[in-house]
């Protein structure tokens, strides 16, 4: 049930541990998301850390990238999974 597709040519890099707070990774201890960037045009696998929320994402940023449709920075809320901001 995992992915692991190297042969298909998509190795990967699944983080074994957090590089921020050295948790182990793995089952359920991250979550995997992918995030749209417009600033490559691809598109950039996170992986967070449920211990330290520490996200990797893969490929590495650059300078150029721009996430449009993760949590990210650019104040996006069309997710709807914000409730961050409902002090209620
Ligand atoms: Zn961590
Ligand atoms: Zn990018």
């Amino acid at each position: 049930m995992e992915l692991r597709r190297t042969r298909r040519g998509w190795a990967e890099p699944q983080p074994s541990h957090c590089p921020d707070c050295q948790e182990a990774l793995g089952g359920g201890r991250m979550l995997v998301g992918t995030a749209q960037c417009s600033g490559c045009g691809q598109s950039h696998r996170t992986h967070t850390c449920t211990a330290c929320w520490y996200t990797i994402y893969s490929p590495h940023l650059t300078d150029r990238c721009e996430l449009s449709a993760f949590d990210g920075r650019r104040s996006t809320r069309t997710l709807g999974q914000g409730t961050e901001d409902s002090d209620v």
